[in-house]
């Protein structure tokens, strides 16, 4: 079936997702014309600084910060280092404890134990089956020299998405700061760093239909950061470097679109999630659902499928069109089970056995259908070669 094969359902967007259309033509305009350097006093400067400005003050929007609140950055990981060790270095005279959890994004996880290699104490606070912080294990873990508090919003893994607003205001009232990553629910679940007590945010673009690249870390007014970059003194001296004007100007439109969108793409990330988890589990047996059933992210499916590998079921997908992940995709080339699924108490051999589809906007009832349709084909041939296989 020629025809069918060519046909590519992307079903990775908590990799990555595609430059929306509008976002690209945004975009060009500030590779040829508008080449401008922000920092610059003539006309072309200007003209490349208020694009800067328009764009910082639509991620302000979206997350209800003011705009002198937003630091733009080379992207989601920069945004957590910027996070930790800049809060971290700033407040170390008054102490050295941190507290996170089990199943943060490397960007996170690694950069708390580097800070624990430095001299830094760290909590790791570990997660219930579904994956979820339990806020009473925050505030038992906060000491008197507790600093800051790093949770994630929503696992870019298993999709459960975290009591930030409870975790917010347990850091609020023991005078600890708290950062959280919201890099998966930015422009999908409504945030208002008000309303849950967040003192940083990171987010970035590429995870929301803008180009890769480009981040902002939110930084509530009043918190000190120490900056990790030196130089020019851009970003109001916390992130030197002459700012990626085309890229920002595609974040900027790329959040305005998540703001005009964000309920239908809700809704339509919803329906596609649960038709495609609902139709894996009429059609596969021995599935485990990871993550938490209700309090998820719109577009995380995430099972482990027994007594095969997901590496072997990705490989055989992409033959048929289709581009998901798996727990170790992140981290490919070991064969290490992912840190967050064994953090639920899946054990290491089931964990192989994990899928993760993440559709998007794009996709449709019928590349779900497609997908289910495909799937079970896949796990009897592997199930019969496997020798794991229970036999009836
Ligand atoms: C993708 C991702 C990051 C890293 O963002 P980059 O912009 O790719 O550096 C951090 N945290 C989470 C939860 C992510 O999903």
């Amino acid at each position: 079936m020629p025809e069918e094969s060519k046909r590519l359902i992307y079903m990775d967007h908590a990799g990555t997702t595609p430059v929306h259309p509008e976002v690209l033509e945004a975009m060009l305009l500030y590779f040829k014309e508008q080449f401008g350097n922000p920092s610059s006093i003539h006309t072309v400067g200007r003209e490349a600084k208020g694009a800067l400005e328009d764009a910082r003050a639509q991620i302000a929007a979206l997350v209800g910060a003011h705009q002198a609140e937003i630091i733009f950055t080379s992207g989601g990981t920069e945004a957590d280092n910027m996070a930790i060790q800049g809060c971290a270095i700033a407040n170390e005279k008054k102490g050295k404890h941190i507290i996170t959890s089990a199943i943060e994004h490397h960007a996170v996880l690694d950069t708390c134990e580097y800070l624990a290699k430095r001299g830094w104490e760290l909590t790791v606070l570990p997660v219930d089956r579904m994956g979820l912080v339990d806020p009473e294990d925050v505030r038992k873990a906060i000491r008197k020299d507790t600093v800051l508090i790093t949770i994630m919003h929503g696992n870019n893994e298993i999709g459960t998405i975290e009591p930030v607003e409870e975790i917010g205001r347990i850091a609020r009232e023991h005078g600890v700061y708290f950062h959280t990553d919201t890099v998966q629910t930015a422009g999908i679940v409504p945030i208002d760093v008000g309303k849950m007590n967040i003192d940083m945010l990171a987010i970035s673009a590429h995870k929301m239909y803008g180009p890769k690249g480009v981040g902002a870390l939110y930084v509530r007014s009043g918190v000190r950061i120490t900056p990790l970059i030196y130089g020019g003194g851009q970003e109001r001296k916390r992130r030197s470097g002459t700012e990626n004007i085309p890229g920002i100007v595609g974040f900027g439109k790329a959040v305005e679109l998540a703001i005009k969108e964000r309920e239908q793409r809700a809704e339509h990330l919803i329906s596609l999630r649960d038709r495609l988890i609902g139709g894996i589990f009429s059609t596969i047996d021995d599935v485990v659902l990871n993550g938490h059933p209700t309090q998820r992210l719109p577009n995380n499916a995430n099972v482990c499928i027994k007594y095969v590998e997901g590496e072997s079921m990705l490989l055989m997908l992409d033959m048929k069109g289709i581009a998901a992940s798996s727990g170790s995709a992140c981290t490919s080339g070991s064969l290490e089970p992912s840190h967050v699924l064994l953090a639920i108490g899946v054990t290491a051999e089931i964990a192989h056995g994990s899928l993760r589809f993440s559709p998007g906007r794009s996709n449709t009832v019928e590349d779900v259908d497609f997908v289910v349709e495909e799937l079970p084909k896949i796990v009897e041939r592997l199930r019969a070669m496997s020798p794991v296989t229970p036999r009836k």
